[in-house]
């Protein structure tokens, strides 16, 4: 059993998580022991005699089961920093604990009534706006998932909802599968011509695992991405694209079609029950955007904006392939191979060049210098805390006066057992009890290139921005400043999520900050000028190729969910329609995007794919208010400390912009940062 109480926590330093101490088979029993806790705080809270009020039942249920809290963040973050097959067995274990817990919660109904006792007074008991929004989030999360419905309709919402997991289940099992059903197996050296060595390399040794002669391709992205770039053989780009495009769209038992139609009405029907006009509307009520009608005026009004370019940029690309190979029309099987070949004409930068200039401690080193300059804070590198591998780093975080801010660890490399990609994570959010105000930890994990023997970690450019963007998210965390765990940090809407994130990857790409850190690891030099021009003008090569590409997903998103789907019997007809106006490639009868858009239909984008560019236009506005005032500007650094960073979700996020930038964002910043707004 893990040691944990609530007044002096784990009583390690700081209370922070004693990973040293914690052997695998403490988990369970655990785990077990601290959800027997929160239910018997739930339950006290429920049958409480005294008459319901924000304090007894609201604040007591946002402030039940903090050793519960604590041991899940520690067991998952660690299940994707540094799992194993025994802490994969326990999660498999403790999950359905877990929702079985939650589930609970949720229905409940001596609870809901007490939730609701507080929320129809509402307005008589003097709350506070933090108040007030964690009130309104309690009762919707009961609401939004049927409290309110009567006997029998919340039995229609149950059945609906079991159909519905059961349903996106069969959706990803069917991608997988097709996914894995394909090979291309290569066997004449000269159709692989093109490809870098290392994808050869990879598709030899593929080909070897399964014990086959020659060079293997699959769907799989490392597989499928290097092939369709590089390959000079048409012919077999058309191939692997027309099996990656056909994913769900065969007629056979795989197929998908009847699952996004089924999924799409079950999704219009349960709105419905619980009094929303379509999905879009449900999920939108808990967004910045608020509206399908605000969504679709977004996507609409920059589809107006980049569309020109994008057919400008389109014909380019067709006229390059047309001079090199004499290709007359230009397919969705040459787009990533003709880009790439005219981005190295235009550019010809590569990796290898700029990699010297980003050593791993200088790009460390350059956040915190930013994150001083902008909110005076100071990192410390300290060993008196446990950490659960020695690759981790950690950091005291101070702020000018001294006054403790944070915890923050630092994971950097790949190692078997963390996943793939980059993340910020919680090990324990920031939070005012008893008037004091408890400090968060938060954790930044990355997979960036190793050192070797005679070579420190050089990053790509990709990973120095991705760096900056999880510090960016760690900031958020950091800088809480909130009344309430579940409203604190990153705890926003999703399509708020990114602003600190996005915001802080501009950092990276101005002067001014890269003479602060980028220096070649060798020589001292501070990288030339011509590189940071020719990095910013490669980030917007074919930017309005792109930005179409990303409207037409959102729309087609829209497309299934913002509108009653009743009548829509076909579904190729249907994502025709809906790509009508983005429409760049020749159409290609075997493909659907839908039958495999796994995004929205089997995870949890329905209706919010919009939010990548949303977060885009807040981010390029947010920076673009920096950039008039100059990017290292304290004053505009303290409206975005005051106003998004430390405010958590305790207000609604169009508020707290509006207060920081004193008006609504717009998005002329963006268009002009991806190169859209002048005429060619
Ligand atoms: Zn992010």
């Amino acid at each position: 059993m893990i040691d944990y109480s609530s007044t002096n926590g784990f009583n390690t330093p700081y209370n922070t998580a004693p990973f040293s101490k914690i052997k695998n088979e403490d988990y369970l029993p655990t785990f077990k022991k601290a959800i027997a806790d929160a239910k018997a705080e739930i339950n006290a809270i429920a049958n409480n005699e005294a008459s319901p009020t924000f304090k007894n039942t609201i604040e007591a249920l946002e402030f039940s089961g903090e050793k519960l809290d604590r041991i899940s963040s520690i067991f998952f973050n660690l299940n994707s920093a540094e799992t194993n097959d025994t802490i994969q067995k326990i999660a498999q274990e403790v999950s359905p604990m877990l929702s079985e817990f939650s589930n609970d919660i949720t229905l409940n109904e001596d609870l809901f009534k007490r939730i609701k006792t507080v929320y129809n007074s509402k307005d008589t008991l003097n709350l506070t706006v933090e108040q007030h929004t964690l009130l309104e989030k309690k009762y919707k999360s009961f609401s939004r998932n049927g409290a309110n419905l009567p006997k029998e309709k919340k039995q229609q919402l149950r059945e609906i909802d079991k159909k519905l997991s059961q349903l996106k289940l069969k959706f990803g099992e069917n991608i997988l599968a097709e996914t894995n059903a394909f090979e291309m197996l290569i066997t004449n050296e000269a159709d692989i011509s093109g490809l870098p060595d290392g994808a050869k390399e990879a598709a030899k040794q593929l080909a070897e695992s399964k014990e086959k002669e020659g060079w293997l391709f699959t769907l799989d992205y490392p597989s499928y991405i290097p092939f369709v770039t590089y390959a000079d053989n048409r012919e077999l780009r058309k191939q692997l694209s027309i099996a990656a495009g056909s994913k769900g769209f065969k007629g056979d038992k795989l197929d998908n079609q009847q699952h996004v139609l089924d999924i799409a009405k079950l999704r219009h029907e349960r709105a419905n029950l619980l009094g929303y006009k379509t999905h879009a509307h449900f999920v939108l009520e808990e967004r910045m955007a608020e509206t399908p009608k605000n969504v679709e005026k977004f996507l609409n009004e920059l589809l107006e904006k980049a569309k020109p370019a994008a057919d400008r940029e389109f014909k380019n690309l067709e006229n390059f392939a047309k001079d090199l190979d004499n290709i007359d029309k230009l397919e969705k099987w040459d787009g990533a191979y003709y880009s790439e070949k005219l981005k190295q004409k235009l550019f010809s930068l590569d990796d290898e060049k700029l990699k010297p200039y980003f050593k791993l401690q200088n790009v460390i080193n350059g956040a915190f210098t930013v994150a001083n300059k902008l909110f005076n804070l100071h990192f410390e590198e300290i060993n008196t805390i446990d950490k659960y591998h020695d690759d981790v780093l950690t950091y005291k975080v101070t702020n000018s006066k001294g006054d403790f801010i944070s915890i923050l660890y630092a994971d950097f490399f790949p190692r078997p057992g963390k996943r793939n990609g980059a993340w910020m994570t919680v090990y324990k959010p920031q939070y005012i009890k008893n008037e004091e105000n408890s400090r968060p930890h938060i954790s930044i994990v990355c997979n960036f290139t190793k050192p070797t023997k005679t070579k420190p970690s050089l990053l790509t450019f990709n990973e120095v921005t991705t760096l900056f963007h999880e510090f960016g998210h760690a900031l958020h965390g950091m800088l809480a400043n909130t009344t309430y765990p579940s409203l604190s940090g990153t705890s926003v809407y999703w399509d708020f999520v990114e602003l600190p994130s996005q915001v802080m990857e501009n950092w990276c790409y101005e002067k001014e900050a890269l003479e602060l850190f980028a220096t070649h690891y060798e020589t001292g030099e501070v990288i030339p000028m011509d590189l940071i021009e020719k990095i910013k003008a490669s980030a917007t090569f074919l930017e309005g190729m792109q930005t179409v590409r990303q409207l037409s997903f959102g729309l087609l998103d829209m497309s299934w969910h913002g509108q009653d789907p009743t009548d829509i019997l076909d579904v190729k007809t249907h994502e025709n329609k809906a790509f009508e106006g983005t429409k760049l490639y020749p159409d290609v009868a075997e493909n659907c995007m839908s039958t495999a858009f796994s995004h929205i239909f089997q995870g949890g984008y329905s209706s919010g794919y919009y939010s990548y560019k949303w977060a885009e236009v807040l981010d390029a506005d947010a920076f673009e208010y920096f950039k008039e005032n100059g990017i290292f500007n304290t004053s505009v650094a303290q409206k975005f400390y005051d106003h998004v960073l430390s405010k958590g979700g305790t207000e609604n996020p169009m508020t707290l912009y509006k207060r920081f930038r004193g008006q609504e964002p717009k998005p002329e910043a963006l268009l002009k940062r991806a190169g859209l707004m002048e005429t060619k």
